[in-house]
């Protein structure tokens, strides 16, 4: 929608676009009251071998229902809430929030089942934005909540997108250097939609590169996605870095990626995201 100029100069902007403006505003502001008022909650999507079928951990995915807006989604919110700075303290809570959680997911399930060791521990996989990543107590933040809660068999993982490298190479690489020695593993989000330069991949401490749902989505029906998924998947593999495929909707998208020898997968076809209570009930069934 273009904004349509008058003869006498005066531009008339589209009403669409007023609206959205008006609603990121809204969301702004109603974002700054949320915490307080408890309106975030986290869901848990599994993550499976393709191989074996095990469910290998989950990726932790924040929900938030605000009574005027309603159910509003991350899509939307989460970019709103970078540029006004939120983005600092929500990220605290869905780290505190998902910790606290998780332990009773670990004390009941990861740590009675024998798939999940030390050596192949489950993986709780955590979404974190340039922001929080930058932050300087990002770090001793997290190494304090590992210590206060210390899950057995556990690992967890950070799931960055490629736009936060490229604005920074040299302080993220440091801050990754810090996070691999600890034991925390990297995932590189929506693999294949930035413009990060494959250089990285050989230079950076990235552990998974996590194929992003747009290339899944048309695996049946468009050759490009299928081209770019399997080169995709053999850089990971030739790479000794993981790959995993998100956004698997069908058994045809699974069998493909299982040819492709592609590891991991996630998608609405084993699992949508779950709450606290359905995981642990999923986990119990497999
Ligand atoms: P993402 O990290 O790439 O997460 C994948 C998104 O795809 C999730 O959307 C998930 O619910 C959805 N999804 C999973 N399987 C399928 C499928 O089979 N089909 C389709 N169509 N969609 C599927 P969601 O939960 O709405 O989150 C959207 C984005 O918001 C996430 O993309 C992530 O970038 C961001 N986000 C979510 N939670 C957090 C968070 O706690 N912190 C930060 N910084 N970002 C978050
Ligand atoms: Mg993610
Ligand atoms: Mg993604
Ligand atoms: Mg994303």
């Amino acid at each position: 929608y273009e904004a349509k100029r008058l003869k006498c100069g005066v531009y008339v902007f589209n009403q669409q676009l007023d609206k959205k403006n008006a609603r990121s505003a809204m969301i702004g502001k109603e974002l700054n009251h949320a915490l307080e008022k408890g309106e975030f909650s986290l869901v848990y999507q599994p993550q499976i071998d393709v191989v074996s079928k095990n469910v290998i951990g989950v990726e932790v995915l924040l929900r938030w229902h605000n009574e005027i807006l309603h159910q509003v989604s991350p899509y939307e919110f989460i970019p709103i809430a970078e540029s006004t700075g939120a983005i600092l303290d929500i990220g605290n809570f869905v780290f505190e929030k998902a910790f606290e959680e998780f332990e009773d997911i670990c004390n009941e399930i990861v740590k009675n089942n024998k798939k999940y060791t030390q050596a192949n521990p489950f993986r709780l996989s955590i979404n974190v934005s340039i922001l929080q990543l930058s932050n300087e107590n990002f770090l001793s933040n997290l190494f304090d909540l590992i210590n206060k809660y210390d899950c057995e068999n556990a690992k967890l993982m950070l799931e960055i997108t490629e736009t936060l490298i490229i604005e920074n190479p040299r302080k993220i690489g440091t801050i990754l250097e810090k996070i691999r020695q600890s034991g925390i593993e990297v995932s590189l989000d929506d693999f294949g939609t930035g413009y990060s330069s494959l250089s990285y991949l050989t230079k950076l401490p990235i552990n998974e590169l996590k194929i992003d749902q747009s290339f899944i989505h048309g695996l049946t029906t468009k050759k490009t996605n299928l081209t770019l998924v399997k080169s995709i998947i053999n850089l990971g593999n030739s790479l000794g870095i993981k790959v995993l495929a998100e956004g698997v909707e069908t058994n045809e998208e699974l069998m493909i990626l299982k040819n492709l020898k592609c590891q991991f997968i996630q998608g609405y076809y084993f699992s949508k995201p779950l709450n606290k209570t359905n995981l642990m009930n999923f986990l119990k069934e497999h």
